[in-house]
């Protein structure tokens, strides 16, 4: 497993993709171009890692046995010792699993809320709730983005992941996403919030 470090800062960013079966393959040419524009971007200390793996047997994040696997265990290592207060998770997805991930009823069936459709069908939510709520604090900033793994959205994931190199506050950043994408940012806080009623003040 790459890992790259760029250590300018005391606030930790970690960007990281590939958490179970081949969805490394996608996102690991997308990370590795971040890698490329993260020393000079930024006055934090970003870890990026490309892919946790490229071939592991797909077990979900939502469930408490992906913890228990080695890519799942892998991850939370590497949140417990980095503590990250910027967190990007890249996952990639079919074009036939796009009706699930966005679908208004996905909360019934799978318990979390809907991805949202950024256009392009690159699709930003909530990380698992098992992970949020065991190993971040409600002021940090963490958030998936799903890439189709039928077509290239590198430039339209870059876009983000850049915004998260530079900003220096989550308050920051959420303003950035909420410029550039009006309509989808309202959608996706208003899931957010819906969500997580009561605990958090801010969504992500
Ligand atoms: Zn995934």
């Amino acid at each position: 497993m790459k890992l790259y470090r760029f250590r300018s800062g005391s606030v930790c960013k970690l960007f990281v993709g590939g958490l179970h079966g081949d969805e490394g393959l996608y996102t690991a040419p997308v990370l590795e171009i971040l890698a490329g524009e993260a020393e000079t971007a930024s006055d934090a200390d970003i870890i990026i890692v490309p892919a946790i793996t490229t071939g592991a047997p797909y077990t979900g994040v939502l469930s408490e046995a992906y913890y228990h696997t080695r890519e799942g265990m892998i991850l939370t290592g590497l949140i417990k010792r980095y503590k990250p207060r910027f967190y990007f998770e890249l996952h990639a997805y079919s074009e036939k699993s796009y009706s699930r991930l966005t679908s208004a009823g996905r909360e019934e069936i799978e318990g979390v809320p809907p991805f949202v459709d950024l256009g392009k069908h690159v699709l930003i939510g909530s990380i698992a709730p098992v992970l949020r709520n065991k190993l971040f604090s409600t002021g940090d900033f963490c958030l998936t983005i799903e890439l189709p793994n039928w077509k290239s959205t590198a430039e339209e994931v870059l876009q983000i992941l850049r915004l998260g190199l530079l900003c220096r506050t989550k308050r920051e950043l959420l303003t950035q996403l909420r410029m550039m994408y009006p309509e989808s940012l309202e959608r996706a806080e208003k899931l957010f919030h819906q969500y997580y009623r009561s605990i958090a003040p801010e969504p992500f």
